[in-house]
């Protein structure tokens, strides 16, 4: 090496021996030198040497507190890739789990997750299957693209939009699973600055106007707490900390989530580190004393972990300036968890031995994904199914007896009761959150507290659509079981149905019933089933979407008929052809067909509709805004489901709306809203209040009406009654 390398590897190695911990510079030094020979010449974007990349690489390995395996590793993570070194030069040179990790960061580095969704799926598999290995080859790789991220303004735009994306959707949800927190939230805010540049700037903005007042603020905290620890637990070690909410974190809740800045509740967070979890709980209830909690914002993450094993208790205080900030309470072990995850494991023990649990759990993670994948075959599932176990937050509600259920955000009461017990989930015939019925689709948020309602009557079971509403992996793998299972006969009849009608929309007709045979025995064996019966039955159980498979059908079909010379007749036309209503309701093509008014966005005359197929049980309909219409329906999963609906001129005389009243919680409210609407000949099917924070009540009636203009004049004059603030019609 020559001396500007060489006073490198001196800063190099200064920074190491600041780190604590012990290394192996004879074999470090010697990965140093490889590098730095190897990519002699090499230019980055930045026109720095390339070498000076691996380096930052293995300072961030070093920083998190993996061994001198890792950080040699990290110096030659590009050599194979980049350089004429092969792996077996390593290997010789490095010995072979220096080159087991290289060969697994270099694999990575070659799947692209930018790219269709099934490629994106296959490159998530093979990056587990590489974790699965050795899961210090993904450490490596996240401070990688660390470094990469860091550097990011020397890439051409397209390129940096791209890098973000991916970072966003694949590395920062794995950083945030294995529980490595800095890095996470680095990689998310470098990707969000890229991303959309005026909102983070924005969000900068707000937390340096703001960033005078909260220091002070935090200063005068943490004199308060310090004394008040100081003088109830003398002889407990505690060590106090600050922080700010990161960037994206800001940023999901304004513009997902759509709050204001001065509506984040924990952007200022306070940290009271401590010995044992007891002492915890202590401090917890000295802070309660200290300053006034708000109610239900208390999560104990100690006795229910997160998925990736943070350990804390949260709780939202009001200060004396009124300004409510968040304290986090927990022991130095779990700050350790908390802050480098899986990485933790290296960080404190010499070697990672196999029965570390913590290190269990988090592999035992990787190979459910890998397991469920080989349950479906279906590219599109798997993805779906990654993003969501791999997704940022998490929702916990509780049940009657205190139990906590830890769910994915979006969650719903199916995916609550099958999270309980697949028992609980199969003889589920609705849900109580917080006391109040709710509809099937109710989506959970934390610290709600849901009663799931069973019945024990004989064949009852899940319906059908549970499938679309739960989100869970486990419940809908669950729902997909049981149908299979219980319904053999009615999946079978279903997916016969489906087939027939699917056919005749498509035109795909045969002379007779043996060449129509021959052909769906093909399909079958394509989809690895042995027989049409097991096809009707996939399809009626949903394991196989008929909407996904007809293209190829279609062009199968094309061939065959043109080979045979078959003559194709084209299928009626019947769209846009409006027939007979049934229940107020025209449904486009399809004369007799029991009609059912969806519950999750409760129609009404008025509204613009549509219908949706269910499978056996008529046709749905939904408001077309309602969020369980998909956007863009071509591009829905089963877009021939969806079919044209109107109103119908003579409409039967009633429909059942809810609304929700929000008033000043005073005497005699409950009375005024009945005689109003006696008043106007309403009549009143349900009535729901309870009083509300700050002396408010909130109101929930189920009324009568003929349609959505009689509806409005109900809600003109509810408003109209003294102390009511609004009236709104719920199932939006
Ligand atoms: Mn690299």
């Amino acid at each position: 090496m020559d001396s500007v390398y060489e006073k490198d590897y001196g800063a190099f190695k200064d920074f190491l021996e600041s780190q604590n911990a012990e290394f192996n510079y004879e074999l470090i030094r010697k990965a140093y030198e490889f590098c730095v020979t190897m990519h002699k010449g090499q230019l980055r974007r930045s026109n720095e040497e390339y070498y000076i990349h691996p380096v930052c690489v293995a300072k961030i390995v070093a920083q998190l507190g993996l061994d001198s395996e890792s950080v040699c590793a990290a110096l030659l993570h590009d050599t194979v890739e980049d350089t004429d070194t092969t792996l077996e030069d390593i290997e010789k040179l490095f010995g072979d789990e220096v080159a087991l990790i290289v060969d697994g960061v270099t694999k990575i580095g070659r799947l692209s997750f930018v790219s269709k969704e099934e490629q994106q799926a296959e490159s998530i598999r093979k990056m587990l299957i590489a974790m699965g290995k050795d899961i210090r080859v993904i450490i490596i790789k996240l401070a990688d693209r660390l470094h990469n991220m860091r550097t990011i303004d020397f890439m051409p735009q397209q390129k940096r939009r791209d890098k973000a994306l991916e970072t966003l959707e694949v590395y920062a949800p794995i950083a945030h699973r294995l529980g490595i927190r800095p890095i996470k939230e680095e990689l998310e805010d470098i990707s969000i600055a890229c991303l959309d540049p005026i909102a983070y700037e924005e969000i900068e903005g707000l937390l340096n106007e703001n960033f005078k007042d909260s220091s002070r603020m935090l200063d005068t905290v943490k004199d308060r707490i310090t004394e008040r620890l100081k003088e109830e637990m003398p002889d407990v070690k505690t060590e106090f900390q600050s922080r700010v909410k990161s960037i994206n974190g800001i940023y999901r809740k304004m513009f997902i989530q759509g709050r204001a800045f001065e509506e984040i509740y924990d952007i200022y967070a306070v940290r009271i580190i401590t010995d044992t979890v007891a002492n915890c709980y202590n401090i917890l209830g000295i802070m309660h004393d200290l300053f006034r909690p708000i109610p239900n914002r208390f999560k104990d993450y100690i006795s229910t972990p997160k998925p990736n094993l943070y350990q804390s208790l949260h709780t939202t205080v009001i200060g004396r300036e009124g300004v409510p900030f968040e304290i986090q309470i927990r022991t130095f072990e779990m700050h350790e968890t908390a802050e480098y995850g899986i990485a933790a494991h290296w960080k404190y023990k010499v070697g990672v031995s196999g029965s570390d649990k913590g290190m269990e759990q988090q592999l035992a993670w990787i190979r459910q994904i890998l397991d469920t994948q080989n349950d479906t075959g279906d590219a599109s599932e798997i993805i779906r199914s990654i993003k969501v176990d791999l997704a940022q937050d998490d929702v916990f509600a509780v049940t009657p007896r205190g139990d906590v259920i830890n769910l994915p955000v979006g969650a719903t009461v199916v995916d609550f009761a099958f999270a309980i017990h697949s028992a609980v989930g199969i003889k589920m015939v609705g849900a109580k959150v917080d006391g109040r019925i709710v509809p099937i689709n109710h989506v959970i948020k934390t610290g709600e507290i849901i009663e799931i309602l069973t019945t024990n009557q004989a064949g009852h079971g899940p319906s059908r659509d549970w499938i679309n509403i739960a989100v869970t992996n486990q419940a809908k793998s669950k729902i997909r079981s049981w149908f299979k299972k219980e319904k053999r006969s009615e999946n079978i009849e279903n997916g016969k149905i489906e087939i027939e009608r699917e056919f005749k929309r498509n035109g795909i007709v045969f002379e007779n019933e043996a060449s129509l045979k021959e052909f769906l025995t093909d399909i079958a064996k394509r989809q690895h089933l042995e027989n049409i019966d097991e096809l009707y039955a996939a399809i009626g159980y949903g394991g196989v979407v008929l909407a996904r498979i007809l293209p190829s059908i279609k062009d199968n079909y094309n061939r065959i008929s043109k080979q045979n010379k078959v003559i194709v007749t084209t299928p009626e036309i019947t769209p846009h052809r409006r027939t007979k209503a049934n229940d107020g309701v025209i449904v486009e093509g399809i004369d007799n067909c029991l009609i059912k008014f969806s519950k999750c966005c409760a129609p009404l005359p008025g509204d613009d509709i549509i219908g949706f197929i269910t499978r056996g049980h008529g046709v749905s309909i939904h408001k077309c805004d309602c969020i369980n219409v998909p956007k863009n329906i071509d591009d829905s999963p089963e877009p021939a489901r969806w079919i044209n609906a109107y109103w119908a001129d003579n409409l039967p005389s009633t429909f059942m709306a809810s609304l929700q009243i929000t008033a000043i919680d005073r005497q005699g409210l409950i009375l005024d809203i009945s005689q109003t609407l006696i008043n106007m000949r309403v009549a009143l099917h349900s009535i729901n209040a309870h009083p509300t924070k700050k002396g408010n009540s909130l109101t929930v009636i189920t009324v009568s009406t003929e349609g959505v203009e009689h509806l409005k004049n109900i809600i003109t004059r509810l408003e109209k009654i003294h102390g009511v603030y609004s009236v709104e019609r719920l199932n939006k």
